[in-house]
């Protein structure tokens, strides 16, 4: 047993001593990883540990590639979950207040202070920067800040106004996130679940009937020219309302959301949906009338709890015009007259599809009735082939002949002109609910202050940006294209809330997802800050365009900030060192906002030369397989484990059981195993000296070879972040491959191998140093190093040492040791003699043609055989054909890099090599071992085993 405390707490006062993480302007080259700065309502969890974690590793792993690498950390301030937290202290919120002492143990003198919101953050501030410090995260602290402080409001100031004088900064009317409670905007922050409030925009198609207007909303505004009749649930009691002085047939659900659309709703009546039924009303545009009909399909939480009716090219409205056919005793017989006569009106003209698409798409399918699930798809699929690639046909007006994706926009126009359509938004993945309880909905904000995230020539930016940098893993480059086409104006300004105030009105502050985009800037400033060097009262915008925007006199600016051209001169060449940001780290829930509004920030303000280069994300952690909740209880405050685990068990447990995207799952049991492994291979560091080298034998040639392999395949895999599997070959392959090696030099009683093992351990414990940072430190020292490992340089391959003949002589001894194994297991005898047959050399001749038409993709048993009896060397097949088919299935049971290997080595000597195995098998079961080749006449072979050996195949006989 280990005591990892004082072992973790041992190296991080020798780092802090060393001051090895701050970091200055070199001549090296630079590397500038930032991870999102935490919000400080609660203390971090495990959970949180992941991102943290993986960039911690990441900075330390470019640190040891001789890269000056620069890893800071803020703290964010902003926003209204802190406010909201306060206000429940206020009210003495019994939960909240039990949570603070249980889970996180708050001193009860803090926890009164806590009304004040200030109090919380600097609080939990300190909380998490313990944990942070304690997880041994490479960071220099000198860079540290928050988002009140009066610098960094000056900063985001000069942010705004850059945005305002670009006009990407709007006031105007848009919608947004809302909750109705609060009377405040929403974002991700403020919601349960974290879930961002992203909406859709509807077209309204107004149809008229008597003095009513029954609005139906739509995605495709076009296919109003193929409606033929409307759809009503005749089980909804509809609503008559009064909207801004036109009567409205909808939904109770539609009339709440239409008053969030600033019209001025009026309640005047209600209408049952039956009664509907069987109604005509008259089509917009075409002056023609058509029926209302019964649906079980309609929701009246959808749109305005109305569909109009588009049978060519909508498969539900297709498959329900159907089902009334099959099942018509309950209407009366003149809907039914009606649904008879009833024809689908074909608008869009698609390759590949006839004159009713729906109704291709519904038989495709294999619908059977419009509650069929399958709806859903046949629907996608349709509507994605006619969107991109369907033309309007002649039916449809000025429009016909253009494709749908083209003109779909100027229908929606035209008819709102006309006064025969409306908009309405709607959340996409309703329900969701505000941190207070309220349901969310979307709501038309006036004269707010916008984002104006739907500008054209910004998004067209973002996607080249995007498209220019470096994402891992790879798979979530579209989501970030298809947030930037989605994303549109958004409130950037709050009327509650820590932050900075908008400098041109200051009744606004500037929310947590506007005013945390491009801090990563700011991480320059703040050494300056931290030092005193400089202060809030004399910088204004010219000297943040001279740092970032290289703008404005040096001796102007210095006289008016009032300090001196040096150190203004030095803040400015420090900026211009570091940006761009090389590496953003962030979970994935922050695609959607943060790293989005992060790429456009970037662009809309900074030259290209400091547009951020690499993006990584990285899905959740959960615990025992559950997400991790404060309602489930299985929230272990990160501080809590490092105390109980250790900070390295922790690291690696969250790293090791998930890659990338994917979540990881955190559990104890692997801590556990994790921490057996590192105390074994700490073991080894005070075991293994470092003695003069003695004759290279096989095997050590072998362990090197395969140090090179795994340091090869170690470094590829981190430089894609793909830790999981870094941490494999490190923790696991090395130990196996070390097992094998020690097994092979005790059966031959070596005492010469610790020199070997000490230069393996060497470049373990480098490789395990960003992972497991502190017991690195100690392995090191073991291994009789003075310096640090953390700063020793990442171990190089050197390809020269890798000897593929020895890698293929191991790994025939490994497993014909392990056929033995086999044997011996399913027979159950007790071994007296094993006597091994190595091929004939016809079959060796075979194998290596084999081999050269496998890598050629050849595998056709028929053709092989018949190349092969053609050739004098190998027509010896003919009397073993079945020889053919196993050797195909030997050489595809193997990896693609032995069967290489073994190509390029060609012939080896079985006989030779297996000569090695007799100490083996003495060792593990006491007996001796003979090898012969299936050729020599003078073979011991009762039971005619022999002929059945293949090349890396030899055949065994147990007596
Ligand atoms: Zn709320």
């Amino acid at each position: 047993m280990i005591d990892w405390s004082s072992i973790e707490s041992k190296w991080r006062k020798r780092w802090q001593d060393e001051k090895y993480f701050e970091t200055d302007p070199t001549e090296e080259k630079k590397f500038f990883v930032t991870v999102a700065y935490p919000y400080p309502n609660s203390p971090q969890h495990i959970g949180h540990g992941r991102t943290y974690t993986l960039a911690d590793v990441h900075a330390r792993f470019m640190r040891m590639r001789g890269y000056n690498v620069l890893f800071p950390m803020g703290f964010h301030y902003t926003g209204t979950p802190i406010l909201g937290m306060a206000r429940r202290v206020q009210e003495n919120d019994k939960e909240l207040i039990k949570a603070f002492r249980t889970i996180y143990k708050v001193p009860e003198q803090n926890i009164k202070e806590f009304a004040e919101p200030v109090k919380i953050a600097s609080y939990f501030h300190q909380e998490i920067k313990s944990g942070m410090i304690e997880m041994g995260y490479s960071i220099d602290w000198r860079r540290e800040f928050t988002t009140i402080d009066p610098i960094y409001n000056k900063f985001i100031e000069w942010q705004f106004r850059k945005l305002k004088s670009k006009n990407l900064v709007i006031q105007g009317s848009h919608p947004v996130g809302w909750c109705p409670k609060d009377q405040n905007p929403v974002s991700q922050h403020d919601t349960l679940g974290d879930v961002e409030p992203a909406f859709t925009e509807y077209v309204l198609i107004k149809f008229r009937y008597d003095k009513y207007i029954i609005p139906t909303a739509t995605l495709r505004p076009e296919t109003i020219f193929g409606v033929t009749n409307l759809w009503a649930n005749p089980d909804i009691t509809y609503k008559i309302v009064d909207v801004d002085g036109e009567n409205w047939i909808v939904s109770v659900e539609c009339a709440r959301k239409l008053e969030f659309m600033n019209k001025k709703v009026v309640l005047v009546g209600e209408i049952k949906g039956s009664a509907l039924v069987g109604k005509t009303v008259k089509v917009p545009e075409r002056n023609e009338m058509v029926a209302i009909l019964p649906a079980s399909f309609v929701k009246s939480e959808n749109g305005t709890g109305m569909v109009m009716s588009v049978p060519a090219h909508a498969p539900f409205d297709y498959q329900a015009l159907e089902d009334i056919k099959k099942n018509s005793t309950s209407l009366e017989q003149n809907v039914l007259n009606t649904v008879r006569t009833i024809k689908p009106i074909s608008i869009i003209q698609t390759e590949g599809y006839g004159e009713i698409p729906a109704k291709e798409v519904t038989e495709k399918f294999k619908i059977e009735n419009q509650n069929d699930p399958h709806l859903e798809e046949a629907t996608k699929e349709l509507y994605g082939r006619e969107f991109y690639e369907g033309k309007l046909r002649n039916n449809t007006g000025k429009f016909a002949g253009k494709k749908v994706a083209d003109v779909k926009e100027d229908v929606k126009k035209w008819i709102l002109q006309q006064n025969n359509a409306d908009v309405l938004f709607e959340l996409n993945d309703g329900p969701i609910r505000c941190r207070c309880g309220a349901e969310c909905v979307v709501k038309i904000l006036n004269d707010q202050w916008f984002l104006d995230y739907s500008n054209k020539n910004w998004k067209k930016d973002a996607h080249s940006c995007i498209n220019e940098m470096k994402i891992l893993p790879e798979d979530i480059r579209n989501e970030f294209n298809y947030v930037v086409d989605w994303l549109r104006e958004r409130a950037c300004a709050r009327q509650h809330g820590l932050g900075t105030k908008l400098p041109w009105d200051k009744d606004w502050i500037v929310e947590s997802l506007s005013d945390s985009v491009i801090y990563m800037a700011y991480y320059i400033l703040a050494k300056y800050v931290n030092k005193k060097q400089i202060t809030a009262e004399n910088l204004g915008d010219e000297f943040f365009d001279y740092i970032f925007l290289e703008d404005g006199d040096t001796k102007k600016v210095a006289s008016n900030c009032e300090i001196t051209e040096n150190l203004l001169e030095s803040i400015r060449d420090e900026f211009a060192y570091f940006y761009p940001v090389n590496a953003r780290h962030s979970g994935r829930d922050l695609v959607p906002n943060h790293l989005t509004f992060f790429v456009f920030n970037h662009i809309a303000i900074f030259p290209k030369k400091y547009w951020p280069e690499e993006i990584v994300v990285n899905g959740s952690v959960l615990m025992d397989g559950k997400k991790m909740s404060k309602s489930m209880g299985n929230i272990i405050p990160l501080r809590d484990a490092i105390r109980t685990y250790g900070a390295d068990p922790i690291r690696l447990a969250i790293l090791i059981s998930a890659e990338l995207l994917q979540d990881a799952d955190f559990n104890l049991e692997a801590i556990k195993g994790i921490k057996n492994k590192l105390e074994n291979m700490l073991e080894d560091c005070s075991k293994y000296k470092l003695n003069e080298k003695s004759n290279l034998q096989q095997e050590d040639k072998w362990l090197v070879s395969r140090l090179q392999q795994l340091v090869l395949e170690t470094t590829l895999a981190i430089e894609k972040m793909r830790l999981r599997e870094a941490l494999h070959y490190v923790l696991y392959e090395f130990d196996s491959d070390m097992q094998w090696y020690l097994r092979r030099t005790n059966a031959k009683n070596r005492t010469d191998v610790s020199s070997t093992l000490h230069n393996v351990l060497s470049a373990r414990v480098r490789m395990l140093s960003p992972f497991a940072p502190h017991i690195a430190e100690e392995m090191w020292e073991k291994l009789g190093n003075t310096g640090l490992v953390s700063k020793s340089l990442w171990p190089s391959v050197h390809r020269d040492e890798i000897d593929i003949i020895s890698l293929q002589s191991e790994n025939l001894l490994k497993s014909t040791m392990e056929d033995i194994r086999n044997i011996l297991k399913v027979t159950k005898i007790i071994p007296k003699k094993i006597i091994i047959y190595t091929s004939d050399s016809w079959k060796n001749k075979a194998y290596q043609k084999i081999l050269a038409n496998v890598i050629k993709g050849e595998m056709s048993i028929g053709i092989l055989i018949k190349s092969l009896i053609s050739d004098k060397e190998t027509e010896l097949v003919k009397k073993d054909p079945d020889f053919v088919k196993k050797t195909v299935n030997d050489i595809l049971s193997e990896p693609i890099e032995s069967r290489e290997i073994k190509s390029k080595t060609g012939f080896v000597d079985e006989k030779e090599i297996l000569s090695e195995l007799d100490s083996l098998v003495q060792k593990d079961f006491g007996v001796n071992v003979q090898v012969f080749s299936e050729s020599d006449p003078q073979k011991y072979d009762p039971k005619n085993k022999a002929r059945t050996a293949r090349p890396f195949k030899p055949a065994i006989l147990i007596v």
